[in-house]
């Protein structure tokens, strides 16, 4: 590469293929280049667990919607979720009911249980 003054002729590292003259060892156009870059790579290693937290949000709201529509602590068709893209297997935490020895699935602030056959479920709201 040339010299002068100290400074190369460079073309950015982010890809977008402008060039500019700076000292040896600025690889960036400048800051707003080198944060694409640097949240490229961030977005490259949440992009294999986006699925599964979308699928755990959609599974979320749909928990908030029935709540909203007063149908907790009642057994309902788990068709009734799951038409509308609740997945029963998502990531979930357990939690045991002492007296009974039923396990939930918990996810936040809701706990659920499916039915023996698996075609109901019932859900409950935590209290914190
Ligand atoms: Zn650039």
């Amino acid at each position: 590469m040339e010299s002068n003054n100290g400074l190369h002729f460079k073309v950015c590292a982010c890809g977008c293929e402008t060039t500019f003259m700076g000292r040896s060892n600025r690889k960036f156009l400048n800051t707003r280049h080198k944060s694409k870059v640097n949240n490229q790579i961030r977005s490259n290693r949440r992009k294999v667990l986006v699925p599964t937290f979308e699928k755990m949000e959609r599974c979320y709201r749909l928990l908030q919607k029935i709540k909203e529509e007063g149908k907790l602590k009642v057994w309902m068709p788990i068709s009734d979720l799951t038409r509308k893209g609740f997945d029963p297997n998502i990531p979930t935490t357990r939690l045991k009911d002492k007296k009974t020895g039923t396990e939930h699935m918990v996810l936040l602030n809701f706990a659920y249980r499916i039915s023996g056959e698996g075609t109901q479920i019932i859900i409950f709201e935590l209290n914190n």
